[in-house]
């Protein structure tokens, strides 16, 4: 009888434990069994709509309405949303990326959250992405998205894309593969990201990186995990680095001029494997000469920059100056790695910022 007191006792005791576990772990408050996804807004086509009197986008969702607007996206997630900025990304500012990486940064450390949504306008998302890449300090994942229609139209691409980026983003999978550009299903690295259609919803392309993966129906479909370069610590704020590029008939004032400004270093787009014409050789001999860093890519999108080429203009040249023929041969992403490397007041010696630029690359 003792016994069997003992033991019914026991019981009870062991249940009210587990009871007490239970709830606070796996019956937690409402909401709570889901994952929480951070999600920043800052605009783009997904926010804007038709202004009836001239026909045009313009900015018109704030982030709650955006949230509203995409269904079935409280189902997969608990959703913190923050509001950035509501602007058409043509206007995003250096000094807009820095806030944006801050409240992203700020997300990631919560314990609670598994991931990151930024919401933002497709003609500059990659450069965001890419400086997002390059300042992250965090496995989680972190996934930009916006949307090539806007929300006045019949058939939007927005809300799916919002919700396959927050699928995405609550995926433990997800963690470690860096920041994406993810849009119409297609998972494409940051690093290698460029918008390469005007107006056609599948717009951004991963180069030689391809898709990471993909999002259908229900999931997400990992197909790669990128390297990384080691990363940068968030300035407080970015020097001027404006992109100069050649063309037959420049005669290298626009470089000049660049340095005139007081450019704290300049991002040269010459031709095929890093060559650049006379006019720009001698321009930027003349920058060389007053220390000014310059950065030398290509208009050729695919390969890798090299001192191929003899001769003045040839890439042999231009490193005889002391110019970088960048690692990275993409002049929007370089001159996002040149900011940052001189931010960190890498030495100006050309050796110096091009193995940190090398680190930093892809
Ligand atoms: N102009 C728009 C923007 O970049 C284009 C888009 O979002 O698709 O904000």
């Amino acid at each position: 009888m003792f016994e069997l007191k003992t033991r019914q006792a026991t019981w009870a005791v062991l249940s009210l434990v587990w009871l007490v576990v239970l709830s606070a772990t796996s019956v937690p408050a409402v909401g709570q069994d889901k994952p929480r996804v951070a999600v920043i807004t800052t605009g783009g086509t997904i926010a804007q709509k038709i202004d009836p009197k001239t026909g045009q986008a313009v900015p018109t969702l704030g982030a709650d309405q955006l949230l509203e607007s995409v269904p079935g996206l409280k189902g997969i997630a608990d959703i913190v949303v923050t509001e950035v900025a509501n602007i058409d990304s043509r206007d995003m500012q250096p000094s807009q990326w820095l806030a944006i990486a801050r409240a992203v940064a700020k997300a990631a450390a919560d314990p609670a959250i598994a991931g990151v949504v930024v919401v933002h306008g497709t003609d500059t998302m990659e450069d965001t992405g890419y400086f997002l890449e390059l300042t992250r300090h965090t496995d989680k994942p972190i996934v930009l998205t916006g949307s090539m229609r806007d929300a006045s139209s019949p058939w939007p691409d927005g809300p799916l894309n919002l919700l396959n980026a927050v699928r995405q983003a609550a995926d433990p999978r997800s963690a470690g593969r860096g920041v994406t550009l993810t849009l119409n299903g297609r998972i494409i690295a940051a690093n290698a990201a460029r918008k390469v259609d005007a107006g056609n919803i599948d717009t951004f392309d991963g180069g030689a990186w391809g898709w990471l993966g993909t999002v259908e129906g229900n999931k997400v479909y990992w197909r790669a995990r990128p390297d990384r370069g080691q990363s940068f610590d968030l300035p407080g704020a970015l020097p001027s680095v404006p992109v100069v590029m050649d063309y037959p008939g420049s005669t290298g004032a626009l470089l000049d001029a660049a340095v005139a400004n007081k450019a704290a270093g300049v991002v040269v787009v010459g031709y095929g494997i890093g060559n650049v014409s006379h006019p720009m050789y001698d321009a930027i001999a003349r920058a060389r000469a007053k220390g000014v860093p310059i950065l030398v890519t290509s208009r050729v999108n695919r390969g890798q920059i090299r001192p191929a080429y003899g001769g003045e203009g040839g890439g042999a040249s231009l490193q005889k100056l002391g110019a970088i023929l960048s690692p990275i041969n993409d002049p929007g992403k370089a001159r996002i790695a040149l900011m940052l490397a001189l931010a960190e007041k890498a030495a100006r010696d050309p050796a110096a910022l091009t193995a940190r630029l090398q680190r930093a690359g892809p």
